[in-house]
């Protein structure tokens, strides 16, 4: 530690008023300190220009996330966690979701706030690039008032922003108004996580007639701030997304940026990196499926599939079905985590979130069947564990909770059943067991608690060689039902 905390003063007033009071006192002298994040790694490497600090961790006027029908307010100390766990956030803003979950580790997004990272003014910061696509606007506070700024006119130059000395960031707001926009972020960095980034987009779009209707592209890393493209975008609009000059694009960003050479990376690879990723999202916005086509061959469990996705005619739709828009928008654990509900087996779920992005609601069924098809029967046995037997309602403990509460809606009908009928399921799932040695696994939505009776005794009879694939069969039906649950799409 290259600090002595005696050389410090640090104040925790109760509440904002407090705060904004004590920052009138003396502009400039006192610093916010919010999870601390970007001010421990000064303060123990001996370059923290500041010596009095005001706590405004956890003070609740600006830890809130309100929402109103036309826009989200984010208080400027929620955190990346209480950012990436936010349903409204998830849906309506998917690329602030995925930047949080970009930002160092856990712990890290457990204690950093979205208000630090925008006014630490970072140009490698992981939310800008998501903030000024979506049009955010920036609330700040001080004892003269509150006044509100587009974000895109936040930052003036390297480490410069519009905030006054006396000045607090108190919250930031995101207008709803990109339910069918395509929303498209990706960072490149040294390695997947926990990695300054060597360039950032976030990129949302949509088309109209076929032609560019609406478009943001916000860069990180390519100059001295956060970058909203704004010549090209112009350039852009009105044109068809999937013939636009890949000449014209490089020319255009090359009069908008202003990439350095660092220790992370050179000039010429953010140019060109850039370049490549807006290239990659107009790819997407033209014709969906064809990045499908390209995620589908590269996922390594989708490559034993059976059915050919390039069959798939290309058209110009984006993905307007909102759970499916925020699931794309994830970090890899976090989507595998999200979809493992709808069927038990982890290997599948790691398989569909490497599969992403899924252009639309028949594809995502697509490619659950191909990669359930592909995966061997040990992860098949593994989903079957995640269910109570048939006419049982008994979680067996590798269920999730979303899982069992299905479980419980789709052997509803049998709970219903007469005693004898629950008593001769019980029988027939006991001499199931002992022949297979593992549950019974049986589509029961839509089927009397007879029928599944039937079906119990007719599988009894198979050879194991007949009856793991029926038993596979009917988990896929039940995955493709649970699906289409989670994403909210009738039968
Ligand atoms: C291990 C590690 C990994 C990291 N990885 C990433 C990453 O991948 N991507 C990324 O973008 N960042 C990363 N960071 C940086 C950091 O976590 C973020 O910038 C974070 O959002 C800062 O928020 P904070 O609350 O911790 O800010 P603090 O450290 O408390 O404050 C940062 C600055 O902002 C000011 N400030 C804070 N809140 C306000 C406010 N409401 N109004 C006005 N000024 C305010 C403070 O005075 C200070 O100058 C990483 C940091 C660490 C330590």
């Amino acid at each position: 530690m290259r600090s002595d905390p005696a050389d410090y003063q640090f104040f925790a007033p109760r509440n904002l008023h407090a705060v904004i009071a004590l920052l009138a006192g003396e502009p400039g002298q006192w610093q916010p300190l919010a999870g601390g994040t970007d001010v421990m790694v000064l303060y123990g490497a001996g370059h923290l220009p500041h010596k009095k600090f005001v706590n405004i961790w956890n003070l609740p006027e600006l830890r809130a996330i309100t929402e109103s029908p036309s826009e989200i307010q984010i208080g400027a100390a929620a955190t990346y966690t209480d950012i990436r766990n936010h349903p409204a956030i998830q849906q309506n803003f998917p690329m602030l979701v995925t930047a949080a979950s970009w930002t160092g580790g856990i712990a890290n997004q457990n204690r950093g706030t979205l208000g630090g990272n925008i006014a630490n003014a970072s140009p490698a910061a992981d939310s800008p690039p998501a903030l000024l696509a979506y049009d955010a606007g920036i609330l700040l506070t001080s004892v003269r008032g509150d006044r509100r700024i587009p974000y895109q006119n936040f930052h003036l130059a390297y480490k410069k922003t519009a905030l006054a000395p006396d000045e607090l960031i108190r919250a930031i707001a995101l207008p709803k108004k990109f339910a069918h926009h395509l929303h498209h972020a990706r960072k490149v960095g040294a390695r997947q996580a926990q990695a300054i980034s060597k360039v950032s987009l976030a990129a949302a779009g949509q088309l109209s007639d076929g032609v560019i209707a609406d478009l943001r592209l916000a860069v990180g890393s390519v100059a001295p701030i956060p970058l909203r493209l704004t010549k090209l975008e112009s350039a852009l609009l009105g044109k068809s997304a999937a013939s636009f000059p890949p000449s014209d694009l490089r020319r255009l960003l090359a009069e908008e940026i202003a990439p350095i050479d660092d220790i992370r990376s050179t000039s010429a690879y953010r140019s060109t990196v850039a370049a490549n990723l807006i290239a990659e999202f107009l790819e997407r916005l033209a014709s969906p499926r064809q990045t499908l086509r390209a995620n589908l061959d590269s996922a390594p469990s989708a490559s034993h599939a059976n059915s050919n996705p390039a069959n798939e005619t290309a058209t110009n739709v984006t993905t307007a079905n909102a759970t499916l828009q925020s699931w794309n928008a994830l970090s890899p654990a976090a989507a595998a985590a999200a979809i493992l509900p709808c069927c038990g087996s982890q290997a599948w779920a790691v398989a569909m979130a490497a599969a992403r992005p899924l252009a639309d609601v028949p594809a995502l069924l697509e490619s659950s069947r191909q990669i359930w098809n592909a995966l061997p029967p040990t992860d098949w046995l593994e989903a079957f564990r995640g269910h109570p037997r048939i006419g049982e309602s008994q979680a067996p403990s590798s269920a999730t909770a979303k899982s069992h509460e299905w479980s419980s809606q789709e052997q509803c009908q049998v709970a219903k059943s007469p005693e004898e009928v629950k008593q001769s399921l019980a029988e027939g799932n006991r001499l199931y067991e002992q022949k297979f040695n593992r549950i019974f696994i049986v589509c029961a939505t839509g089927k009397s608690p007879s029928e599944i009776l039937q079906i119990l005794r007719r599988r009894l009879q198979n050879e194991e060689t007949v009856e793991l694939p029926e038993a596979a069969n009917q988990q896929q039906e039940i995955t493709r039902l649970r699906l289409k649950k989670w994403l909210n799409v009738a039968e």
